[in-house]
Parts: structure tokens; sequence; C-alpha cells
């Protein structure tokens, strides 16, 4: 009990001791490990985070215990690793120092909301209107909206592009001779970032042998990260969506917007009666567009 006292004690005499710029430094690191941390959830590269604090914490233990050819092996391997983290890491990197020196970063971002609200409906509506010609045309199509997780492996197995969407563009990407129709094309904020790409396929063994691989990889998609996927059937013509492992078919074009809005929007800024559309309300629209679509 003592010791607790002294030790609030010492911490009640350190809060005194503060000023100012204490305060700040604090709150700068914390803001720093924080964006550190979202990257690593958005990259999805927790596994390696393990790794690196692994060796490091091996790195101390080693010192510690005085294992000076290990500590030595480690040291190197830190000094090495870092490079190494550098060059893999160098498409992230360079985007998080854009984003500092441009309108993306987060708390700066908060002024340009509006605008990324407003890209995004635009690519909603983009999206609805192509997919609606490209199903009655009978063009295959596959569209993945990325959320928080970075798609950026992806995107490099495909071809970058950096444009904003217009129903015209989406269907030329997809037209059958076009050399990017195959694979799937990437919208990030609202703007067309790649096409062409390789999606991962679903490992689902459940899934309706009548699926293809542009759904089993639309599905794998939506299982390997948080992004929406939409889907043009070649052979049938049929909209469908892919959220979390889950494909929605049979979809009307305007049943695909709501989706879209409801899944895309910031919940403030979806419409108030299409964000109200319960589960009941959703299944029995879906059948429907089922009952339309037959
Ligand atoms: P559809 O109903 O349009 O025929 P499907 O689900 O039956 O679709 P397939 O007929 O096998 O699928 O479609 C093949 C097309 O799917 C390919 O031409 C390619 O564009 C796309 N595709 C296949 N695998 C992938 C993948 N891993 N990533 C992205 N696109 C893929
Ligand atoms: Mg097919």
């Amino acid at each position: 009990m003592e010791v607790v006292l002294e030790r609030l004690e010492w911490f009640y005499r350190y809060l005194l001791m503060m000023e100012f710029t204490d305060l700040l430094d604090i709150a700068i690191l914390s803001f720093l490990i924080y964006q550190l941390l979202s990257l690593v959830k958005r990259t999805s590269s927790g596994k390696l985070l393990k790794g690196v604090l692994f060796i490091i914490l091996a790195l101390m233990v080693s010192s510690w215990l005085h294992l000076n050819t290990l500590n030595f092996v480690l040291g190197k391997l830190v000094e090495w690793g870092v490079l190494a983290l550098i060059i893999l890491f160098q498409p992230e990197i360079r985007r998080i120092l854009e984003q500092v020196g441009g309108s993306r970063f987060s708390f700066l971002s908060v002024f340009n909301k509006g605008q990324q609200t407003s890209d995004l409906e635009n690519a909603i509506r983009v999206t609805a209107s192509a997919c609606a010609d490209m199903s009655k045309s009978r063009t295959g199509a596959l569209i993945v909206f990325e959320r928080k997780i970075l798609l950026d492996d992806v995107l490099r197995s495909g071809t970058r592009l950096d444009a904003i969407p217009s129903p015209e563009l989406l269907k030329n990407i997809f037209f059958v001779k076009a050399p990017m129709h195959d694979g799937a094309l990437i919208m990030r904020e609202g703007r067309v970032l790649g096409a062409g790409c390789m999606l991962p396929l679903s490992r689902n063994v459940n899934l309706s042998r009548d699926l293809g691989m542009r759904h089993r990889a639309g599905i794998g998609m939506s299982e390997n990260s948080d992004a929406v996927v939409v889907l043009v059937s070649e052979e049938t013509g049929t909209i469908s969506v892919a959220v979390g492992g889950m494909l929605k078919r049979h979809l009307a074009v305007d049943t695909l917007q709501l989706l879209l809005e409801n899944e895309l929007l910031p919940k403030e800024d979806a419409p108030k009666e299409k964000h109200k559309l319960n589960l009941r309300e959703r299944l029995s629209r879906k059948k429907k567009d089922g009952e339309k679509d037959e």
C-alpha cells in the first residue's frame, strides 16, 4: 500500500512539473503512433509488425544477456531491415507523405469531406448507370470500391490510372475488345485508380457451381478486405454486389445504387429514408428484383 501511495505521489509531482511543450510533445508522438498503427491495420501488415517487434525484443534480450554474436547479427538485421522496409513500403510511405503535404491527411481532411462525399456520390451514380447499360449489352464487369483497407497490392497487378469516373470511361474499360477489359477496376475515394487488376479468388468451397471466375474473384476480394465489389455477368447480364464474402445477386439498377449509397457514403450523408432500409425491406426488394430478372 505504501509503495502505491509513493508511486502516486511521484506521479502527482511529475504532473505538476509538466509544461505545455511536454504536452505538445506527447500529443504529437501519440498522433504519429496512431497513424502508424492505423497504417499497419489498413495495409493488413500486422504479421510483419509482429516480426519486427520480435526481432527488436530479441536484440534487447541478447544485449542484456551479453550474447555478443547473436546481438551483432540481429543488429545488422535491424540496420538492413529498416532499408528493406522502406523499399517494401515505398508506395505506402509515398502516399502518406503526399497526404501530409496534400489535403487528405486525417484532421485536415475534415475540411475536404464535402468534396470527397460528392466524388463518391458521382462514382456511385456513374457505376449504376454504366452497369445498367453493361447489363443490357451483356458486357462483363468487375468494379471494386476500396474502403479503409488499402488495395495497393491489387493495384500493382493492373494498369494504374487516376481518372474521374464517367459511364463512357467505365464502358470503354470493360468493352470486350479493349485491352484493359480483363480483370477488375479499382475505385478509391470516388476516382478510377486502376483497371485490369487481378483479385484473389474466393476460398469458399460452398459457392454455387454456376459462379465462374469473375464472381469468385469478386467474392474473394470482399473476403480479403472491407471492399464493396460490383459485378455484371457477361453470360446473363445479372448485376451482383459482394460485401464481406456474401454475394447479393439479381439486383435491379436502383437497388444497386441504394446498396452502394448505404455501404459507401458516410452515414450522416446518406439520404434518410434510404438509410433506414432494414434487412427485411432489403430482402423483399431483393425478391422483387429476382422476379424482375427472371
Ligand atoms: P460471367 O457471368 O461474366 O461469365 P463468371 O463468374 O462465369 O462471369 P468467367 O466466365 O470465368 O466468370 O469470367 C472470366 C473473366 O473474369 C475473365 O475474363 C476476367 O476478366 C475475370 N477474372 C477471372 N479471374 C479473375 C481474377 N482473379 N481477378 C480479376 N478478374 C478475373
Ligand atoms: Mg462465365
